[in-house]
Order: structure tokens, then sequence, then C-alpha cells
């Protein structure tokens, strides 16, 4: 392959621009990988535009070969199969393949690979593409609107398929189900020919015509390629490319009672798309000798533009005490286990937006993690730092009381007089043009209950009989006492405020305390719940070796409680984020957070403790 560092400025310059024009402040440095280097080296190759041609969407050989130069530098896929929700495993592969396409130049197409009859449902297209977009990817390139059906390519697969047959590359398979797997042999034994295997392409081609017409039932019949029943390769012992299954697609309806095989049909949409680099997952590696086949094969025939789309694979994204399979995911909704698809325990990606997690917090968590070529365990806690280092710069301070205690100030009309007094403290201490938050003091408070202990261990410095600490943007105060119930429970705790105390004022510091503690005035305090999440399971490979993830889910996962926001958040709008000093970032949940009705979801604690064991 030839370098040549002239050529190389091109699509350089290109990549330049568009890392120039990042899609948000936290959009990270692209980290090099082995797909970045094969792009780069196809980019400097001389003849890499040479016959890449476009014709307005997707097409066969002549469609494409009558088409001018293709405007976009290269061409990446992705393409969910449009069966359940996405999930975190799969934002990898959207920025991964949306990434690249904006890196170098590119197009990148959102495909529905809903060649399966039965399962798919629009409640899930419509939700696949709102989290591609809510990710920040667009599958529009200038004009084009790359927004493709797998199932629109059903009439060229089955041309392709005849041609197959009739070039003898292909036959139609009696053999039972059984027979087939047992002639298929394994890895230690090479497989047996079907004694289907040598009839004419005619009567193969009668009897495809016959599959799909309707005229055999389901299982009766598969068409094969005709590869090597010997191959080392069991995924080339004549792969099977059609079977009968009278069902009806969602797309399609019953025109069809033959589907495509997905290792038949995916090729050829990559190839009917242009796509010049098609990225998946390794278990498709053994694949790769197939695809090639396949789309060669359909290029001779003059079915198929060239150049042909390549695969290339990359190890997936596994995150520790997470499951990423569609079917466990469906489980865990489906048994209750959790409250929906959206619940925000869930690693799907509108579950992980309502939990609070932002697009650039997760692109960041991709990108940082690198793209390789084995299968990786990522632990939990590199997320949450993305999210920390995305919502530290941003998101606005606040102060909640997650489980409140009342704090009586027994001296406040004699230090303070009558009314309130008010109080400020900036939206961000960083950024302060953002302006100050008002709150005041009163003679009733809100703390948090852990922050006073009648009889404290060593080394407490918060609130008990006798100790001064700061209330935080706030005065000074000194624990006197506190009232119990008749369980002996602790219900109110009292104290004094020290004159001339008040944070920010002249001599205020005078006194010194070892503790601050954050408060909120009682008297206009805004009620609101507050939703504290733990990890779902227990263990950090919930799923793995065969394991049942059900035994280990967590029963303490959710815990709810109610509480008190600052004045500030009385307009609290859904889906905006704040730091609740202490106590971590929060968002307003995008579901039931309405007015007159506060409710905040956790996203993250303010440090680390999944690491803590
Ligand atoms: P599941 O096993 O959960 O059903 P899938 O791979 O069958 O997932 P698809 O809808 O076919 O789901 O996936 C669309 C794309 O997302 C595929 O190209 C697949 O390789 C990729 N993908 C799915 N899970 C991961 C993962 N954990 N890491 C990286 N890519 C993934
Ligand atoms: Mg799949």
């Amino acid at each position: 392959m030839r370098e040549s560092p002239a050529l190389f400025a091109g699509p350089l310059r290109a990549a330049r621009f568009f890392f120039a024009a990042p899609m948000s402040q936290a959009a990270p440095a692209p980290v090099a990988n082995f797909l970045r280097t094969q792009i780069e080296r196809d980019l400097a190759q001389a003849d890499w535009q040479q016959g890449r041609t476009f014709g307005r969407g997707p097409g066969d050989g002549p469609h494409h070969a009558a088409a001018p130069a293709d405007p976009a530098a290269i061409r990446t896929r992705f393409p969910p199969e449009p069966n359940g929700y996405l999930h975190i495993g799969h934002a990898k592969s959207i920025c991964l393949n949306f990434g690249l396409a904006r890196d170098y130049g590119g197009a990148c197409h959102l495909r529905f690979d809903d060649t399966n009859p039965e399962k798919e449902e629009q409640e899930y297209v419509d939700a696949i593409k709102e989290m591609v977009q809510w990710l920040g990817w667009r599958w529009e390139f200038g004009e084009q609107i790359n927004l493709y059906e797998a199932s629109s390519y059903f009439d060229f697969m089955y041309r392709a398929a005849e041609a197959l047959v009739e070039a003898g590359l292909a036959y139609v398979d009696e053999q039972s189900a059984e027979d087939m797997r047992k002639n298929r042999g394994d890895f230690t034994t090479p497989g047996t020919n079907s004694p289907f295997r040598d009839r004419s392409p005619a009567e193969n081609l009668a009897r495809l015509r016959e599959m799909r017409d309707g005229q055999h039932p389901d299982g009766a019949m598969v068409l094969r390629a005709k590869i090597d029943m010997a191959s080392p390769n069991i995924n080339l012992r004549d792969p099977a490319l059609y079977r009968i299954k009278h069902a009806e697609h969602h797309a399609t309806g019953t025109k069809w009672c033959i589907y495509p095989m997905y290792t038949f049909a995916h090729p050829i949409e990559d190839a009917l798309e242009r796509i010049t680099h098609s990225i998946c997952t390794l278990e498709f590696e053994d694949q790769r000798p197939f695809y090639d086949w396949l789309l060669d094969h359909l290029a001779q025939l003059g079915l198929l533009a060239r150049p042909l789309p390549r695969q290339f694979e990359f190890g997936r994204l596994n995150l520790s005490y997470v499951v990423t399979s569609k079917r466990k995911l469906r489980q865990l909704v489906e048994e209750s286990h959790v409250a929906g698809w959206d619940d925000p325990r869930m690693p799907t990606l509108i579950g992980m937006r309502r939990r609070g997690y932002t697009p650039e917090s997760i692109r960041a968590m991709v990108e940082s993690t690198g793209t390789t070529k084995t299968n990786a365990w990522i632990d939990y806690s590199v997320l949450e730092g993305c999210l920390r280092a995305d919502l530290e710069a941003r998101a606005p301070r606040a102060m909640a009381v997650l489980e409140p205690l009342p704090l009586e100030i027994v001296n406040y009309a004699e230090v303070l007089g009558e009314g309130f007094d008010a109080c400020s403290a900036p939206v961000h201490p960083k950024l302060l043009e953002l302006g100050e938050r008002h709150f005041s003091f009163g003679p009733k408070l809100w703390i948090e209950r852990e922050d006073f202990c009648e009889l404290p261990p060593k080394g407490y410095q918060r609130l008990f009989p006798g100790n001064k600490v700061r209330l935080k943007a706030g005065h000074v105060v000194e624990c006197v006492g506190c009232t119990k119930n008749e369980a002996g429970e602790v219900v109110a705790v009292q104290a004094r405020v020290l004159p001339d105390t008040k944070s920010g004022t002249p001599g205020a510091d005078a006194i010194k305390v070892k503790g601050v503690i954050t408060w909120v005035g009682a008297h206009e305090a805004v009620p609101a719940e507050f939703r504290l999440f733990d990890r779902l399971f227990l263990d950090a490979q919930p799923d793995a070796g065969g394991k049942d993830f059900l035994t280990v889910l967590n029963p303490g996962s959710l815990r709810v409680t109610q509480g008190f926001v600052e004045p500030s958040l009385a307009r609290a709008e859904a889906a905006t984020h704040w730091q609740f000093e202490r106590h971590g970032y929060f968002v307003a949940d995008r579901v039931d957070h309405q007015p007159g009705r506060a409710v905040f979801n956790r996203t993250a604690t303010l440090k680390d403790t999944w690491n803590k064991s």
C-alpha cells in the first residue's frame, strides 16, 4: 500500500477541519486506533477515489456505475436490528462509526437491519433514531439523508440469489435440519456434501422459485451457497442464504415467504449503500471470508459495483456491573426487576438519559476507552469520571437536604431580629458570570439527619451538643441540644446563631470551626423527592461464564427519600442538571418532575464509590 505524504495532507486537513468544530465543550480529542490508521492509509492511496461513485441512494452495480464520484470520503454505517432499545454497548458502535465519518469527511448511514420478520416494531425504530440524535449524531451528509431500511433491498437480494443459482454458486438443499447439522461436521471433522448439492442450476432455480412462491412449508428446504464442505472455516461450509418463513413483515407485509439470512443480507446491504468500512464486533471475524466471497462473486456477475466494502472487526464494549444483551435487558423489564426500559438503573440509552448521563459524557467514555481488537471490560467508574468531568465544569450548584431534620435557632430574633436574613452564593464557583443564587436564613432550617449526632464518634465534626459548625453561605451556629420522641429518636435539633459570623461579611471567620454543613430555610424550602441509585448488580461481571444474572441483582439499587431543595429550584425544568453540594450530580426527572412536584435523580455521587469494596 502506498503512503504518499503529499496525498496524506488532503484527508488530514479535512480531519483537522472537523476536529476544529467540536460538537460540545467536552468533545474529546480522538485517540489513535487501528481503524483510524486503516482509514488514513486508505485515504492516502492515489486511487482511493477511483471508481468510488455514489448514485443518489443505495443501488446495484449499474446504478452506481453511472453515477458521479462519491462526495463522501468514506462511508460507515450503524446497523441496529429494531427489536429493542439501544444500550451503552450500541453507543460504542454509534460513536465509532459516526465519529470516523465526521473526522474523515465521510458519511455514516443509519440502517435498520430489519430483514427478520416478526420481531421488529415501529416503537423501536423511533427510539433508535431519537437516541442516535441525542448522542449528537446526524445521518445527513449534504443533501443526502442516509437513513435506510434493509427490507427495502429484498428484491435485489432475491435477484442476487437467482444469479448465484444460475452461476452454479448456490443450491437448494432439502435435507432435514438435523441432517444438515450432522453433515456440517465440526472443528475436527470436515463436513459431508449434501445429496442435493449437485443438482443442475435449472433444477435449483425451479426449486428456489417454488420456495419464493410459497409452495413449501417452513423448514422444508433452504438455499445454500456452494463453497466447500471441508473448509476449516465452518462458515464456508455451504452457509444458508435463504430460508422459508411464512411470516408477515412490518414493512413488506406478506409479499415474501422466504427471508435472507443475516450473513447473506448484511454484506449486500453494505455494498448497495457503498459502505467503504463495514465495522463490526469481533464475533464476525470468521464471517469475513464469506463476506468477501459473496460480494466478489456478485460483482463478477455484474450485480454490484466495485470497489466493494471491506469488513473490520473491533472488540465489544463491556461495562462492569452492567449487562448489555437485549434479551437480558428485556427480561429485566418483563419480569419487573426494573420499572421499564427507561428505568434510570438500566444501561439502555433512554435509561441513562433519564438517570442524567449527558451525551458528552457517553461520547467521552467511548472515546477515552479506545478501540481495539480485544473484548475489554471497562470499569463503570470510567463512565462516572467522564460524567463528573462534564458536569463539574457546567452544572449549577444548589443546596438540597435529602433526609431532613429540623434545626431550630433558639436566639434568632435576639441576633438577627424580625424577618429572614438574606444570603447568597455563586451559581457556579468558577463561572462567576452565571451570577448568584439567593436564599435566606430563618429561625427554622432543614439540615441532614446525618449532620447531627448526640454522642459523636471520635473525629465527628458536625453538630453535637457544644460543637460549632458553619452553615454553608450562612452563619456559624453552636448546638445546644435536641428533642426526642417517645421512641427516643431525635426529631429536632436546637442551636444558637453566633453574631457577626455571616459568610462574606468582615470578621466572619473570627470564630474557627471544623465542620461546614448544608441547609435549606424551612420557610422557603421546596419539597422534593430524591431517587438515589446504586449499581443494579452486586457482581462486576453479572453474566460472565453463563452465570444467572438475576441471582446477583442488588436489592438496594434504588432508595427514595423525601426532602427539600433551595428556593432557586422552585421552577426547575425537567431534564436539567445540578450539583447538589456534598450529594452529587442530579437531574430533574424527565418523566415525573412537574410543576408542584419536584423529583430529582442522582446521576452520580461527587466521588467514586464504585471501587470501594
Ligand atoms: P444484542 O446482543 O444486545 O441484541 P446486537 O449486537 O444483536 O446486540 P444489533 O441491533 O444487531 O444488536 O446491534 C447493532 C450494532 O451495535 C451492531 O453492529 C453491533 O455490533 C453493535 N453492538 C452491539 N453491542 C455492542 C457492544 N457491546 N459493543 C460494541 N458494539 C456493539
Ligand atoms: Mg444483532
